[in-house]
């Protein structure tokens, strides 16, 4: 059933054995886009009555590709698949196994992103929760020295925020604050 896919070679090595070991931040080995991948395995078979030809393509997919390579093969799978007695068996096993992958592997990318987006939900609510001016106060000498070395206001309150876990605009005050008593 592995007929030489184009990434065969690269990931037979790392294969991971679930959809949930798999997921991994990363670069698409398809598109190359950074972000969150998971891994999967397409495969389609023609049939030609008498002979065969499969392909597989494996490997670490971004959710565009994931779609995109089940499409494709799975397209030529149904088109072209069935004509033969083998052929048909082998067609018929691949394509559960298609859909397997792009319904574990779509939903591996979703719960993934949807934990993502909690998280940073989580971290907005507990930036408006804090008491900004305090944890702001903490900057204030290391603030001026920026200032006074020339950095603007805005670059050093872009810092803030993550430096003390504030507002962006509770940051920006600050920062013109002080700017204006240094000028
Ligand atoms: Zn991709």
């Amino acid at each position: 059933m592995h007929a030489g896919g184009p990434r065969e070679g690269l990931t037979n090595a790392s294969a991971p054995s679930t959809f949930v070991d798999a997921m991994a931040r990363g670069s698409c080995e398809f598109c190359a886009r950074p972000g969150a991948t998971v891994h999967a395995t397409f495969s389609r078979n023609i049939g030609m009555l008498i002979m065969r030809q499969t392909e597989t393509v494996s490997g670490r997919h971004c959710a565009r590709c994931l779609v995109q390579n089940f499409g494709r093969m799975q397209g030529l799978n149904m088109l072209l698949g069935w004509w033969g007695t083998i052929s048909f068996v082998m067609t018929l096993f691949f394509s559960g196994s298609n859909v397997f992958h792009l319904v574990s592997g779509g939903a591996a990318l979703w719960s993934d992103a949807a934990s993502k987006a909690s998280r940073e939900a989580a971290l907005t609510r507990h930036r408006e929760s804090v008491d900004a001016g305090a944890e702001l106060a903490r900057f204030r000498h290391t603030i001026r020295m920026r200032l006074r070395r020339g950095e603007t206001a805005g670059v050093i309150a872009r810092d803030m925020v993550d430096a003390a876990n504030v507002p962006l605009e509770k940051a920006d005050a600050f920062v013109a604050e002080i700017a204006r008593a240094e000028a």
